[in-house]
């Protein structure tokens, strides 16, 4: 028991601290994005509605039992769902982030993308944190299509890219999904950066043995 109450409280103050940082660094803003932590007995720890993530107070964090129903704490964030949605996928998956970062929410509102991998692997700790990156179809948030669209690529994706929204990441911990958001951010940064140059991808080879 008093190992349970330990991790509940771990998955807590991992919460509150990642949400300030990611937060103070501009990487989400208002009261947009939210962060989910799984824990061994199958609940899960997530940011409540309407709650800013560098204002988060660690007594309100929502509660979720394993069915995905409320159990305490304040209501959950309005995209519970798609964080559910990508837990079910993913027996692995102990964290996810969703965030509203500037230049990944630019490059979800390009037109001209492929839609199965959005960013070209420009660099190599980018395919080994993120991967690929395809895009989910617009829906509006909390819309259960949503959710449903992020479920069908979960299981073969490491994140995905929701179309005119943001990035959704999971990770096997807090810590990893949030680097992996990070690099995300960074890479939609650097492709707008790079805009209409000639670029040099890493080659299909060379993300290949990156992906192992
Ligand atoms: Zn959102």
């Amino acid at each position: 028991m008093t190992a349970m109450i330990s991790e509940e409280t771990r998955a807590r103050d991992a919460v509150i601290r990642v949400g300030k940082s990611l937060f103070d660094r501009r990487l989400t803003f208002g009261s947009t994005g939210n962060i989910s932590v799984r824990l061994d007995d199958g609940r899960t720890v997530m940011t409540p509605t309407n709650a800013s993530l560098g204002d988060l107070d660690p007594a309100r964090l929502s509660v979720l039992d394993g069915d995905g129903a409320h159990v305490s704490g304040d209501a959950p964030t309005k995209e519970a769902l798609l964080h559910r949605c990508m837990y079910c996928e993913r027996a692995g998956a102990g964290a996810v982030v969703h965030l509203h970062s500037t230049h990944a929410v630019a490059v979800s509102v390009l037109a001209d993308v492929d839609p199965d991998d959005v960013l070209p692997p420009l660099t190599a700790y980018y395919v080994m944190r993120v991967g690929s990156l395809p895009l989910v179809p617009y829906y509006p948030p909390g819309d259960p299509a949503l959710a449903l669209a992020v479920q069908a690529k979960a299981a073969k994706h490491h994140a995905v890219l929701l179309a005119n929204h943001g990035p959704v990441v999971w990770g096997r911990s807090l810590l990893d999904a949030q680097y992996a958001s990070e690099e995300l951010e960074e890479t939609a940064r650097l492709h707008l950066l790079l805009g209409e140059r000639t670029v040099r991808p890493l080659t299909p080879d060379q993300a290949a043995a990156l992906r192992k």
